[in-house]
């Protein structure tokens, strides 16, 4: 790690150097199609932070945030790469450079310098969307390759494009009785933006793995320190100083288990990561559904809906594709199991013995309990395994991940003050957000939830 890299949260910051940074080169060496070593150096360049006092500096610790995870940051203008400049802030290096201003109302991002904006500051939420944003389009500056997904220059995120209810007064959303399933990249943006807004009540976070090496390029509560702990247990433990009003509850278990003790589940705030996963979610029945995921780096879909829906359940939005089953495969094969174990998600002990049969290194105790998804990834990202297949098993960079949590947030607000007409939104984490990319999805024929004809009973009757 740069000696000069400052922390920005009292432990130890990340960097690019530390445990998942493995992860991140395959990502870029996917992207752009050249070798890991090459997407290291990458991403080894040296980001420097320059900002003005005054609101623009707590918006560039924020993008500090996103980026300190992906690339590496310096505090010395001799080193850097590339610098950003926020708020107006005069050069200190002769590095290319970024720039980047933030409003109330709007945040441009530019290779250009950007003229003054309002003296408003920004809604805390809608500056922690546009600093995904800000990193997108640095990250782009810093690996200068046309072949990683572009960003419009200038970027011009704007407030109104969130189709937000003013924040500002808004009455307290009392969470109680809802559950975050899944407590990975995803449920850490969630819990960065909802610190921001004023929630109240329990939230039960559901998820039964542990911390792995790979979860710590991406999950922004995380640091080294956190490998190999309950992955709920560690994310309430970081997140519970941020909330004063809301309660964080960790529960390490499966949702299926969780269900068991407390079958009807008002809300569940959905982010975990597989596409099977989020259809066995949905025979749950959940009174309120907010769900967002991520396909690598290049895309965020937010889903929504309450029962009794007329529109698209979790199991339609999710519907089973070939793609899903080659990935499934893929797995099986690699691991020396069958189709019908990968299906079940989770390791247990006749399967961790099975797979170090043909992994003769790993140990079966720390295999139980993991989710095959997981183990997949970490021997590619240890290059033990390598598939064709392995775009798929891929991590986002952080701040994608971020962003799909701070829109599941935004979706929260939205659904609890009755905007939630639309249920779908595909967001492009290189771009602005639009509201106009909003679509109402409707259920499709086949669904394996809503097809049945027994599922209109069991809504309506936890439901009405
Ligand atoms: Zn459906």
């Amino acid at each position: 790690m740069d000696a000069d890299a400052q922390p920005r949260s009292g432990r130890a910051p990340p960097g690019a150097s530390m445990s998942g940074a493995a992860e991140n080169a395959r990502m870029l060496a996917a992207l752009l199609g050249v070798e890991e070593e090459e997407a290291t150096e990458r991403l080894q360049r040296r980001v420097l932070i320059t900002a003005d006092d005054g609101p623009a500096a707590g918006w560039a610790a924020e993008i500090a945030t996103m980026l300190e995870r992906t690339v590496l940051l310096t505090n010395d203008p001799a080193q850097a790469d590339v610098e950003l400049l926020v708020g107006g802030a005069a050069a200190r290096a002769s590095a290319p450079a970024v720039y980047a201003a933030i409003d109330a109302e709007c945040a441009v991002v530019s290779r250009a310098p950007v003229g003054p904006l309002g003296a408003e500051p920004p809604l805390p939420l809608f500056a922690m969307i546009c600093a995904c944003g800000a990193a997108a389009a640095v990250l782009n500056a810093v690996v200068d390759d046309a072949r990683l997904p572009p960003t419009p220059d200038p970027l011009d995120v704007r407030l109104a494009d969130l189709a937000l209810p003013a924040l500002r007064g808004l009455a307290p959303i009392d969470l109680s009785g809802a559950v975050l399933v899944g407590a990975g990249a995803v449920a850490h943006g969630f819990l960065k933006a909802l610190r921001h807004l004023p929630v109240q009540g329990r939230l039960d976070v559901v998820d039964p793995k542990n911390v792995g090496s790979g979860n710590i390029n991406r999950c922004l509560y995380l640091s080294d320190g956190d490998v190999g702990d309950p992955k709920a247990t560690a994310l309430v433990e970081h997140a519970a100083s941020d909330f004063h009003y809301l309660e964080l509850a960790p529960e390490i278990l499966e949702f299926k288990d969780y269900v068991a003790k407390r079958p009807k589940v008002p809300l569940a705030i959905v982010t975990i990561d597989s596409r099977r996963a989020r259809r066995q979610l949905q025979k749950y029945v959940p009174g309120k559904v907010l769900d967002a995921s991520t396909t690598d780096v290049r895309g965020v879909v937010v889903h929504s809906h309450i029962q009794p829906t007329a529109g698209a359940c979790l199991a339609c939005i999710y519907q089973h594709i070939p793609d899903e089953a080659a990935r499934e495969r893929s797995i099986a094969d690699g691991l020396g199991v069958s189709l019908a174990e990968v299906k079940q998600g989770f390791i247990d002990v006749a399967v961790a013995e099975k797979i170090c049969q043909a992994y003769p290194s790993l140990d079966p105790g720390t295999l139980v309990g993991k989710a095959f998804d997981t183990l997949f990834r970490e021997l590619c990202g240890e290059q033990v395994l390598r598939t064709p297949e392995g775009r798929q098993v891929l991590t986002p960079f952080a701040f994608v991940s971020a962003l799909a949590g701070a829109l599941l947030a935004v979706e929260l607000v939205r659904q609890a003050t009755g905007r939630a007409e639309t249920n779908y939104w595909q967001v492009d984490p290189w771009r602005a957000p639009l509201t106009r990319m909003r679509r109402k999805r409707s259920k499709i024929p086949d669904c394996e939830f809503c097809s049945r004809p027994e599922a209109d009973t069991v809504v309506r009757h936890l439901w009405g």
